[in-house]
């Protein structure tokens, strides 16, 4: 699949600036489910179009896919091989495209940035735009954001005319807009018009849709129509997406409250993660563990402690969210340090599921995610992590509910953070933790870490569970 966007003007081929791509060399980057080329078909003053083409392995698709065999809970289907995903415009442009010009997306152009705030005259071509015989939604969808529409479709098969028309078409929008408009608009329409996303949908699809497009969906016409094809009409989380849409004002004003969080209390929370990666490290280094997976890594917190220190040869991190994992790989400055690229393997997946690229490292490393799970997963999650990937070693820490009192901005009967669905108390957790434990044949030692209180403990806590020879 192939998208094309091209700029016409004045320094025209100024645009390569903005995406960050060199128009003299082809780059190739590696994705998990296949391979994304970027390319310039055109180069001048007058005109310069920047070609992003993506080639799908199938058989990568198939792996840890919903439907697929690898996924808990689903039946292994045909569809896993046989299906339209290698060759249409679907999520994985879109994720192609927020991996590949991300920085683009942004907005960030250094010495462009007057260039990069400007509106120029773009034009992106998609091809291959599933969008059954829903073509007008496509005007109504792109014009209100100001483009020019149009529409090439085709027969599905010229040599039966009967078949009627493709539910394809290959879309070209113009307009005078800034280049990271045009590709949030890109990114977050496509996958409306997929029906079929490739990645698991929860609250990280709502954070999502609301960072790339709180400002122009707020007034667009469609609004209602966009949110829910993004969401893919799971009720709850459309529901979520509107009421955050409505309280765009109000969350403006909280992130500016969030900024005033007194300064101790911002050092207080750096000491505490130093101290917790400190504990996770010191625990691993016991375990004599030489090659470990950190789940829920985020932005690899934990993993940039790791790769320095030369006993642990072999390092992953996952986290069910792309965003974080393209802020782990730039902090870790992955692409441009060769040796690590050979040590360290990040991929997205989630641990309510079960996938196999989990599996044969000597410890897995959960920290401070348990608690963004619903209570409702943790069977999947002790099954994925206990009975399916069986390591070793494993290291999970998480929250003690007790020690909220001792923090002034947690109100009464709130949790830390707003994504935590629940926070334990020391007995919840050493109850859960001895459950697990003799269910699937672990032995676990508790410790506790930060300033301790006498009657509250600490506030974070750790469990180290070793597999029973
Ligand atoms: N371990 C990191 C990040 C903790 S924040 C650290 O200590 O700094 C929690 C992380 O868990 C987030 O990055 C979130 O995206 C991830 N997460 C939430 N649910 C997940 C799931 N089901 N599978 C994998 N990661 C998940």
């Amino acid at each position: 699949m192939l998208l094309t966007i091209t700029c016409t003007g004045e320094n025209a081929s100024a645009i390569s600036f903005l995406l960050y791509k060199n128009p003299y060399r082809p780059q190739k980057f590696e994705l998990g489910y296949g391979s994304a080329y970027v390319f310039y078909p055109e180069l001048s003053d007058k005109k310069t179009a920047a070609a992003l083409l993506l080639d799908i392995n199938p058989v990568n698709l198939a792996r840890g896919k919903e439907g697929s065999s690898n996924f808990v809970c689903a039946p292994s289907g045909l569809f896993d091989y046989v299906n339209d995903r290698p060759y249409v415009s679907s999520s994985f442009m879109s994720v192609a495209i927020s991996s590949v010009f991300r920085t683009a997306m942004s907005g960030r152009a250094d010495e462009y940035q007057q260039l990069s705030d400007s509106l120029l005259n773009l034009e992106a071509v998609i091809t291959m735009l599933p969008c059954r015989s829903d073509t007008a939604m496509l005007n109504r969808v792109f014009e209100p954001l100001g483009y020019e529409v149009k529409i090439d479709s085709f027969n599905s098969d010229d040599n039966f005319p009967d078949w009627g028309e493709s539910k394809y078409v290959n879309l070209t929008i113009k307009g005078n807009v800034r280049l990271r408009d045009l590709l949030k608009h890109i990114y977050i329409l496509i996958p409306v018009f997929d029906k079929q996303k490739h990645y698991w949908i929860g609250k990280d699809e709502v954070d999502k849709l609301l960072r790339n497009a709180g400002d122009w969906l707020t007034n667009h016409p469609e609004k209602t129509f966009i949110t829910s094809r993004y969401l893919k009409r799971l009720n709850p989380l459309v529901n979520q997406a509107f009421e955050q849409l409505v309280a765009c004002d109000t969350q403006k004003e909280d992130n500016q409250e969030e900024d005033k969080t007194p300064q101790e209390i911002k050092e207080k929370r750096l000491t505490l993660n130093a101290q917790r990666l400190g504990s996770v490290v010191a625990a691993l280094k016991n375990c004599n563990a030489r090659s470990v997976i950190d789940i829920g890594c985020g932005e690899g917190n934990l993993l940039r402690f790791l790769v320095r220190e030369k006993q642990f040869e072999n390092i992953a991190g996952a986290d069910v969210s792309f965003l974080a994992l393209e802020r782990a790989a730039e902090k870790l400055k992955l692409s441009e340090t060769e040796y690590l690229k050979e040590k360290v393997n990040l991929f997205q997946s989630s641990l309510t599921y079960k996938d196999a690229r989990f599996k044969g490292y000597d410890a897995v490393c959960i920290i401070e995610v348990i608690e963004h799970l619903d209570l409702s997963r943790l069977n999947a999650f002790e099954r994925v992590l206990f009975e399916f990937t069986k390591p070793r070693f494993i290291i999970l820490t998480t929250p003690n509910r007790e020690y909220n009192v001792k923090y002034e901005y947690i109100s009464e009967g709130k949790f830390r953070h707003n994504d935590h669905r629940f926070e334990w108390t020391r007995e919840e957790f050493r109850s859960w933790a001895e459950k697990v434990s003799l269910k699937y044949g672990y032995t676990v030692k508790f410790s506790e870490i930060g300033e301790k209180d006498e009657v509250l403990g600490a506030s974070t806590q750790m469990g180290v569970f070793t597999l029973c020879a």
